[in-house]
């Protein structure tokens, strides 16, 4: 691997994917000040919401707030997760940064997560992609296909690699600007990343892609790694590891922001993250969500003796 040096982007996606299937509704202060001190502590990308409608998430009800908190935030880029067009003109109106639209590969999750087709789903994408293409070009969000489900499917099991392929080549010729591959369930297994990401890669090789790993059998890391081998230099995470998907039991749980970001200093990247400042921020989480575990190998190890910030 030729890695040295290289920036890698870490996502913060706690306040859409961590707060998505948490029951009581979490303060928009608490989230500002979530946003803020992951701010402070050199995050600068961050999915803050996402735009659905309040009466399904009374979760994410506050979602235009949280957005204008984080878009005062200088040369922070700011997404949001959008499902459908009327999402996308939420959040087009909230002047977001960046839009990523889901789209299930599995045809099982995306009727029980969503109650339409992937295909009913692709389509919905071209439409967001029209409502982006309608304002000027200079502030028109880009517009990121979130494959879940890419890795397997707790309905259907296995997702076949020409499934992945066949929503990626749809995805791409709707107008995509980049492609997550989101192991939603956490099925992932290192060899299988490796093999999904090369076969995307060959298939789109100009294409941004980024990665999204639940850790829910302890193999988010590992997938990282295979992932990095593949030339993948954006991940999402989950501060203190939090993260699920109402429709995908059991799979609670993103690599947790402070472990990946040890392991990327570690291996030599930069990220411009300081873990300690990081690491201080769980105590917001625990605030916000004094019902929840919290998980992290470093939080609860502590780090190395005599660890050093590494590049930031
Ligand atoms: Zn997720």
């Amino acid at each position: 691997m030729t890695m040295q040096s290289e920036h890698v982007v870490v996502q913060e996606v706690g306040l859409r994917d961590g707060l998505q299937i948490i029951p009581h509704t979490v303060d928009t202060d608490i989230k500002r000040r979530w946003i803020d001190a992951s701010y402070a502590a050199g995050l600068r990308h961050m999915e803050v919401a996402s735009f659905v409608p309040p009466k399904l998430m009374p979760q994410m009800a506050d979602a235009q707030q949280v957005v204008a908190h984080a878009l005062g935030l200088p040369g922070l880029t700011v997404t949001a997760l959008v499902p459908n067009a009327r999402g996308g003109e939420r959040a087009l109106a909230s002047g977001v940064h960046r839009i990523a639209a889901p789209i299930s590969v599995s045809e099982a999750h995306s009727l029980a997560n969503v109650r339409k087709t992937r295909y009913d789903m692709v389509d919905e994408f071209r439409r967001i992609r029209e409502l982006c293409d309608q304002g000027a070009s200079a502030t028109r969000p880009k517009l990121i296909a979130g494959l879940s489900t890419v890795f397997g499917c707790t309905y259907q099991g296995k997702v076949a690699q020409d499934d992945v392929l066949d929503i990626v080549r749809r995805v791409i010729d709707a107008g995509c600007d980049a492609i997550t591959l989101a192991d939603t369930t956490g099925y992932a297994t290192p060899q299988q990343v490796s093999d999904v990401f090369e076969a995307v890669r060959t298939l789109a090789p100009n294409m941004s892609l980024i990665g999204h790993f639940h850790d829910t059998r302890g193999m988010g890391l590992a997938n990282t790694v295979m992932a990095l081998q593949q030339g993948v230099r954006e991940f999402d995470a989950c501060l203190a590891g939090l993260g699920g998907c109402p429709h995908a039991p059991g799979a609670s749980g993103n690599v947790a922001t402070e472990d990946l970001v040890f392991m990327l200093h570690s291996m030599g990247f930069s990220t411009g993250i300081d873990l300690e400042a990081l690491l201080a921020s769980r105590s917001i989480v625990e605030e916000a969500l004094p019902e929840e575990p919290l998980y992290g190998f470093i939080a609860r190890a502590g780090l190395p003796k005599n660890y050093v910030g590494a590049t930031l």
